[in-house]
């Protein structure tokens, strides 16, 4: 199998695997209990408290821990656009109610959060544009903001195409005009430098960089209040309550610092095998298309369209060679949708339609890209031998 899907899920890395063991096996305790078996488990709690926020460049309390990516960003956009006014922002009076804008580009678990602000609880939205290489405009984005505005929610690196949004730029804008910025920041951890500083909340998910499924957090800046999404106990300071999944995060804070080390070197190393894979692509399939911007992009993430083949067929014969790809289209049962994403950056339906996502990560190796290709070169001999079929 050439598994080349890592921005989908990632096999867990051996340093995770060896944090997560003890608490998997002996040490079963409750964090909440006040017994030794409970100090122990509220002991692993804090301590991946505090190496994810040392990290991170962050206070320990800043950290939120919960289920992972959807339910960080569900937390930050409900949480935040409900919650009565934030601490360095202007106070925006009432709970109900307010503006909010986003991007049409991110994934469902913002997308959708701020579509039911939208739809049941009277927020207004501006939906900004992204351009052809997926990037937000700047303009739109200062022209866009109100005094009511409540939040600003826009993603760090998209996980369909990699593209890369201007961080650091986004948040002057809204710094100077004291709106809130959450960034959804799952795919852009442990591929590039995330600096939560420029941000006033940050979603995370373990197993995008090697850790447990399960397991994630968000980064709240200290001070700002924000209205639960779950009720129950008293854990994570009131913010989201349920026992915590305690070997999860001993494995997230372990697979976090695993993925820093040499992050910075492993991107090279992925962006180079992408270039060359595209290099194969280009050459067999001379119609293909890259997706996203390609000076603004992670080095791991290819968004291909191999036009006039949709993309539910690629899949499925690059799954018969044993190459594990996504597409960008969420399947309904029975119809294929075309991917918002690409649709949001105005590209064709047919190229929508038949684009493929392939993402690299640490296990891919030279050797699997060649092998790859070699299954891309069956596969394009086998669709052009069926379009002679077809026309003789
Ligand atoms: N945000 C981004 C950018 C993602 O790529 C994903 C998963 O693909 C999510 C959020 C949601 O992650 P999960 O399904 O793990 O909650």
């Amino acid at each position: 199998m050439i598994y080349l899907d890592y921005n989908a899920t990632t096999p867990l890395c051996e340093a995770a695997r060896d944090a997560m063991l003890p608490y998997l096996n002996r040490h079963f305790g409750n964090p909440s209990s006040v017994h030794a078996a409970g100090r122990e488990a509220r002991a692993a709690v804090d301590d991946a408290r505090d190496r994810l926020a040392a990290l991170l460049h962050a206070k320990p309390g800043e950290i939120i821990f919960n289920s992972g990516a959807t339910e960080s960003c569900n937390l930050a956009v409900l949480g935040l656009a409900r919650s009565r006014s934030a601490d360095g922002s202007p106070a925006v009076a009432s709970a109900n109610g307010g503006h909010i804008i986003s991007n049409k580009a991110e994934h469902h678990a913002v997308l959708h959060a701020v579509e039911h602000l939208e739809n049941h609880e009277g927020f207004e939205v501006t939906w900004l544009d992204v351009s052809e290489t997926g990037m937000v405009d700047l303009d739109q984005l200062a022209n866009s903001i109100r005094p009511d505005t409540k939040l600003v929610s826009i993603m760090t690196a998209n996980n369909e195409t990699g593209v890369i949004q201007p961080i650091r730029e986004i948040s002057r804008i809204c710094r100077e005009r004291g709106v809130l910025l959450h960034s959804d920041m799952v795919q852009a951890f442990g591929k590039i430098n995330v600096d939560v500083s420029l941000v006033d909340a940050a979603s995370f998910a373990a197993h995008k960089f090697y850790g447990p499924k399960g397991s994630g957090f968000l980064f709240l800046r200290s001070g700002l209040p924000i209205q639960p999404i779950m009720f129950g106990g008293t854990h994570e300071n009131q913010r989201r309550p349920g026992t915590e999944n305690v070997a999860g995060l001993a494995g997230m804070a372990a697979a976090a610092e695993w993925v820093s080390r040499d992050a910075a070197e492993e991107s090279q190393r992925e962006a180079q095998l992408r270039d060359d894979f595209w290099t194969h692509i280009a050459k067999l399939f001379p119609e293909a298309q890259q997706n996203g911007a390609p000076a603004h992009r992670l080095g791991n993430t290819l968004n291909t369209s191999f036009m006039g083949v949709d993309s539910e067929t690629m899949l499925m014969a690059l799954d018969l060679e044993g190459v594990c790809a996504s597409s960008g289209s969420a399947c309904m049962v029975g119809s294929v949708r075309a991917s918002h994403v690409l649709l949001a950056m105005g590209l064709p339906m047919e190229s929508a339609r038949s684009a493929i996502r392939f993402s690299l990560g640490r296990q891919t190796t030279a050797e699997e890209i060649a092998n790859a290709a070699d299954a891309l070169a069956r596969i394009a001999k086998r669709t052009k031998d069926a379009r002679e079929y077809a026309v003789a």
